[in-house]
């Protein structure tokens, strides 16, 4: 079977970890705050804060901003089930924007009419999370510009798009949001088997995601209620928890972000072919902004409408030929969780007509112009 994603694992990536193993400190040693700086550093960031996955640091994004009981937190139906549940696990509600159907990613004018009404209503967001699907980044000025018009914070979530690029700066430089937040899961981009991390320009908001990674605690004088007892002493000064990042992970993920731009380069290469060979078919693919660079974690390709009766039968036809074709995603509010909160399939339309269409097909380093061309051919039979 041809994977949909895989990670690519070098022998520099195995001599790392085996070094780590080797050394004084499993965990809480030199290699997290290496890979924290590399990423800050390659992204542009001033702080980065490493989390045993993407799905912690969203959830300690959003507790750094203060979501809670009585706030909302919109994000994209279109997405893993995570960029939703981080509200959740702070008490406060979720809500959705529907998306613009060329890209998949959140809708600037589905946004922009939502927050006219919750102005009116009084229920404005608290934090507003932009999925970059596929690896694109949302269009970030857009949404920064309704933030500060609107109040709200914004975490993008850019667990597809480490190695993007939005107006020709590194998905990650937070130039349009507080906190970005990257995912080193083995499907991902670059891998340290599980992993996460999150980045900002803020001291503040560092400072207060360190402590939520590890139970509270700080270290930090400065942070103190009373002066030091000693040389043993620290205090807990807020309810956090164990996040932590191993150094393996760290080590792992050091390693892999040397090829960062060589995968993202391989991934490009080959959306484009795709892209090339789909334009006599009737299929069509995301739509690539001029200002952005994408990472391509997945290349999404979508149905004409009139074909949609035949999506199932394509992924299933494709499956048994030995190519895992996937569906990106299941709109999060058609959920049964999420429906018992009283959400409708019908809530969110573009989304809708999304799941209906799209379906992922294989893109990932260690695919081969063979498969590619295998890939390409069968999904030409089936159309
Ligand atoms: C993978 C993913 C996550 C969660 O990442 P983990 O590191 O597995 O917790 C969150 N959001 C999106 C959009 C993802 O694709």
């Amino acid at each position: 079977m041809i994977p949909y994603g895989k990670q690519l694992i070098s022998q520099a990536d195995i001599d790392s970890v085996v070094a780590v193993l080797q050394s004084d400190w499993l965990t809480q040693g030199p290699k997290v705050p290496a890979f924290e700086a590399a990423i800050a550093n390659y992204c542009n960031a001033q702080y980065g804060i490493a989390v045993n996955s993407a799905t912690s640091a969203l959830h300690i994004a959003c507790l750094a901003l203060n979501v809670s009981e009585g706030d909302t937190v919109w994000t994209s139906p279109i997405s893993f089930v995570a960029s939703a549940n981080c509200a959740l696990y702070c008490g406060a509600k979720v809500d959705f924007v529907d998306i613009d159907l060329a890209t998949g990613n959140m809708s600037v004018s589905a946004l922009t009419d939502k927050l006219i009404s919750a102005k009116q209503n009084n229920c404005l967001p608290k934090v507003v999370i932009p999925v970059h699907l596929a690896g694109q980044s949302c269009d970030m000025k857009a949404i920064y510009d309704l933030s500060k018009q609107y109040g709200f914070k914004i975490i993008e979530d850019a667990s597809h798009a480490i190695g993007a690029q939005y107006n020709g700066n590194k998905v990650g430089c937070c130039e349009f949001s507080d906190i970005t937040v990257f995912s080193f899961h083995p499907v991902k981009i670059i891998t340290s088997a599980e992993g996460g991390m999150a980045v900002t320009n803020n001291q503040q908001l560092a400072k207060k995601l360190q402590r939520l990674r590890s139970h509270g605690i700080t270290n930090d004088p400065n942070e103190m209620t009373e002066p030091s007892h000693g040389p043993w002493y620290y205090q807990q000064i807020e309810l956090g928890f164990n996040y932590r990042m191993t150094e393996l992970q760290a080590a792992l993920g050091l390693s892999q972000l040397d090829k960062l731009d060589e995968f993202v380069t391989t991934r490009n290469a080959f959306a484009i072919s795709y892209s090339n060979a789909f334009e006599t078919m009737p299929l069509s693919h995301l739509k690539q902004l001029t200002q952005c660079y994408s990472s391509y974690h997945l290349y999404v390709v979508k149905l004409a409408d009139e074909h949609s009766h035949l999506h199932r039968h394509i992924i299933e036809q494709l499956r048994s030929k030995g190519i895992v074709s996937h569906l990106h995603y299941i709109p999060i509010h058609t959920q049964p969780f999420y429906k018992a909160m009283g959400f409708k399939d019908s809530d969110y339309p573009n989304a809708m007509k999304y799941y209906k269409t799209a379906f992922t097909i294989p893109l990932h380093p260690q695919l081969t112009e063979q498969e590619q061309s295998y890939i390409i051919n069968e999904v030409g039979k089936l159309l």
